[in-house]
């Protein structure tokens, strides 16, 4: 059947997304759109299931500013962006899909970096060499502790929805907490990242500082935020998502490495930060605010990890290592990191489109960045963005988040340290209140 809504739609896509040069495209009238940048496959649906979006008069009338390599370049009201990450959602399975742009300029620099990306060195800087400080730290990683972050985060803030009137308690119980881990550290920082007024949501960001190499840059993420489709979050205090696994299962394999970190005297010689971010489930937004205020100021991001989905074991192999927005060289290194200290898992491939996690914010300013994974991408967590996204969905147990907790403390390790440096001292107990300085390593 010819549709000729959808006809004229084409037409007018043929005649935006001509201009293939970001100087070319056409002037457009202020209003209070967001700019995205989305999967193509997305876009198409979201332009015929939006016309009619109920509450905004007169639906939602999807433009393709632009397009290259299966993103598209559009613009929608703000209202409209839950509507959207719903579709993600129901038709594709899929978090994120999407990339929410401060502005049009940043938007169009996006696309802009698709068709030219960063041209980045052809060998990692980076070697696997620190047997001594993975296995101290990786072997200290509990279980207990970690299952214990995720229940206190999904149940205690069991509506971290980025707009929620009560965001900032859960962003100042995960402040607290890294605070009070670094509480012998007086090197180690913990700060919000305001992200103005994209989201009240604030990031999280507890920085390491590198001790010989302090301007390469390590990260380790995952977000903070959790959502919850078929209910109205903002407005409804009983509209709770727990979000356990998606992803308080990432902040809690976060959180658990910088205790073994800092209960060790873990000093790397290149700066490591973790961040939890905030209103991923919105268009990546606290990452992408990130990502491009780094890249504005020039700072040197030699590798990211992300941590999105850490407990539900639903797949043969233990770890996905995922391919798509992510660098394959990195990828095959943290592959690497797998086989070399946990031996006995297994790891695969597995991908999930655009844009499906904050790596991709990092991705698309040529860092290089990678995302291991709870299972295939078929297989993952069917319980997410609902009520029933708890600690009970994937067995009371974090024993699968431990996997990932050991591969970070790796990834931190053997980004963080670089060369010959003096093994850890003996095992610290975590919980020590007496003085430890006397322990701490310090690194050349
Ligand atoms: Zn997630």
């Amino acid at each position: 059947m010819f549709d000729s809504g959808l006809a004229a739609s084409l037409a007018l896509a043929m005649v935006l997304c001509a201009p293939a040069a970001s100087g070319a495209r056409a002037p457009l009238p202020a209003d209070d759109s967001v700019w995205i940048t989305v999967d193509a496959d997305i876009f198409a649906s979201a332009q015929r299931r939006l016309a009619p979006l109920p509450g905004l008069a007169g639906g939602v009338v999807l433009e393709k500013l632009d397009a290259h390599a299966g993103v598209v370049l559009t613009r929608l009201p703000a209202a409209a962006i839950d509507a959207l990450a719903e579709i993600v959602h129901t038709e594709f399975r899929r978090c994120g899909g999407f990339i929410r742009h401060a502005s049009r300029a940043r938007a169009e620099a996006a696309m802009d970096r698709l068709r030219e990306p960063r041209l980045l060195p052809l060998v990692l800087p980076f070697t696997i060499d620190q047997q001594a400080w993975v296995a101290a730290l990786a072997g200290q990683v509990s279980e207990p502790a970690i299952l214990s972050t995720i229940t206190e985060l999904s149940t205690a803030f069991p509506n971290r929805y980025h707009a929620h009137h009560a965001v900032h308690h859960s962003a100042d119980w995960i402040r607290n907490l890294w605070l009070s881990l670094a509480a012998q550290r007086p090197d180690v920082t913990v700060d919000f990242f305001d992200h103005g007024g994209l989201t009240p949501q604030p990031s999280v960001i507890l920085t390491i500082p590198g001790s010989s190499l302090p301007g390469e840059i390590v990260v380790l993420g995952g977000h903070q935020d959790s959502t919850r489709f078929g209910c109205s979050i903002s407005s409804n205090p009983a509209c709770v998502a727990p979000g356990a696994d998606d992803d308080a299962s990432g902040i809690a394999v976060l959180t658990e490495v910088i205790r073994v970190a800092l209960a060790n005297g873990f000093r790397p010689q290149r700066t490591v930060q973790f961040m939890a971010y905030a209103a991923e489930e919105v268009g990546l937004v606290g990452s992408e605010d990130i990502a491009a205020t780094y890249d504005a100021q020039g700072k040197n991001v030699v590798a990211v990890l992300q941590q999105d989905m850490t407990a539900w074991e639903g797949s043969v192999q233990d770890i996905y290592v995922y391919t798509g927005n992510t660098d394959p060289e990195l990828n095959a290194f943290v592959s690497d990191l797998v086989e070399t200290y946990q031996p006995t898992l297994g790891w695969g491939s597995s991908t999930c489109g655009y844009a499906c996690s904050d790596h991709a914010s990092w991705w698309q300013f040529g860092y290089r960045a990678s995302f291991a994974f709870e299972s295939t991408f078929d297989q993952s967590n069917p319980y997410i963005h609902s009520i029933n996204d708890t600690v009970a969905s994937f067995g009371g147990s974090a024993v699968h988040a431990a996997k990932f907790a050991r591969l970070a403390a790796a990834f931190m390790v053997e980004t963080g340290l670089d060369g010959v440096v003096p093994p850890p001292m003996p095992f610290l107990d975590g919980f020590e209140t007496a003085d430890t300085s006397r322990w701490t390593v310090t690194i050349p």
